[in-house]
């Protein structure tokens, strides 16, 4: 059985963190000499949308009391652009601080990658972080927060940290939920640790902090996301991402079989990218009537990826939707529609092919 264990953090972080470990079995990991790679979420565009510095240098002395030989904190922010990148790390005092603890920080976009070609589930070349395949040991630590395509952005999502800057959209075109999951089939991930201190509610890079005081961590990096994302009210079994990386073979995604050590889990539900999904396309129609957030998030992909593209003006979604003649209609519960209107299939269906669906001005997709 899985064990993540869930931490208070209190004054000493140091304390916590070493806690949230020796909890979720993950003291002994790391050997005498390893060369440790530490993959927080530092984004680029917001430090408070950011896993805490404060997180990172803990994990780093946590790392040389096990025996690191050498520590390195690598990213791959968002592509806003090198001086961006630059003033926010900058901002946070990143370099200094990781060197006063004996670490250092290495830009992934900077760095060496390894190729991946011609795989059926990822594009047809994409580049990994080569540090993130050689190092002995992976430390994962995101920020917990809520998703507009993926519902939350933890652990599984954090890798694509690892990707080459010009790979990044090529993830959505294909399919972001399947290329992240085929991504992390890739890429190990020893150590696992959400950082709740803050979570983050309404959108993935600037929405409301709600603090909740706590480390969630475990080895199994799908059962530390099923946790941290019950935490914030996803119940068991929700996150579609979860599930297909659980069906892939990465881990646990039923909390019935995860074995929660430290704090008891007490859920809070934080506000979803989803809850606003009108107020961010305000020239879209959205007729909805008892969907899941899975489809909505779906749905928000699939505008994303769409953009400027899209044609579509009205969409419904929802097993009790009543659409309108003009709509596409979202998802396997609509089918008693698919006769009469374009549609896409799917339980969620993928963002993917609702973003080809949103850019068509002919209706194709009748049965
Ligand atoms: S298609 Fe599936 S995920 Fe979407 S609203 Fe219907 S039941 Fe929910």
């Amino acid at each position: 059985m899985a064990t993540v264990s869930i931490t208070h953090v209190g004054e000493d972080v140091d304390n916590a963190f070493g806690l949230a470990m020796e909890r979720a079995d993950c003291t002994g990991i790391i050997r005498s000499g390893d060369r440790v790679l530490i993959k927080p979420n530092w984004n680029g565009c917001s430090i408070a949308a950011s896993t805490k510095l404060v997180t990172v240098l803990a994990a780093c002395r946590w790392a040389c009391s096990q025996g690191a030989g050498e520590v390195i904190v690598g990213e791959g922010p968002v592509p806003v652009g090198r001086p961006r990148i630059d003033a926010y790390l900058a901002e946070m005092g990143a370099l200094e601080a990781l060197s006063r603890v004996g670490a250092r920080f290495v830009l992934f976009d900077d760095d060496e990658h390894v190729i991946v070609a011609n795989r059926d589930d990822l594009p047809r070349e994409i580049g990994i972080a080569k540090l993130a395949l050689t190092c002995d040991v992976l430390i994962n630590i995101p920020m917990l927060k809520v998703h507009s395509c993926c519902l939350t952005t933890l652990c599984v999502k954090n890798l694509k940290g690892c990707l080459r800057p010009a790979d990044k959209m090529a993830f959505h075109r294909i399919g972001l939920l399947p290329a992240v999951v085929a991504m992390n089939r890739l890429i190990p991930a020893h150590i696992n640790l959400v950082d709740a201190m803050d979570a983050m509610e309404g959108n993935h890079n600037n929405g409301p902090l709600v603090p909740l005081g706590v480390y969630i961590a475990g080895r199994d990096r799908v059962a530390t996301d099923a946790v941290a994302s019950a935490a914030i009210g996803f119940e068991s079994g929700t996150v579609p991402l979860l599930k297909m990386a659980a069906n892939a073979g990465l881990g646990e995604c039923d909390l019935d079989k995860i074995d929660i050590a430290g704090e008891p889990l007490t859920p809070q539900r934080l506000q979803r990218s989803q809850d606003h999904l009108r107020r961010n396309y305000p020239d879209l129609n959205i007729q909805e009537a008892g969907a899941c957030s899975a489809c909505s998030a779906a749905l928000m992909d699939g505008l994303y990826t769409a953009g400027s593209a899209r044609t579509v003006k009205s969409v419904a979604l929802g097993p009790q939707v009543n659409p309108g003649s003009d709509a596409l209609v979202i998802g396997n519960c609509t089918r008693k529609h698919w006769s009469s209107h374009d549609h896409v299939s799917g339980c969620p269906p993928d963002g993917a092919a609702i973003a080809k669906a949103l850019q068509k001005d002919k209706a194709d997709t009748h049965d």
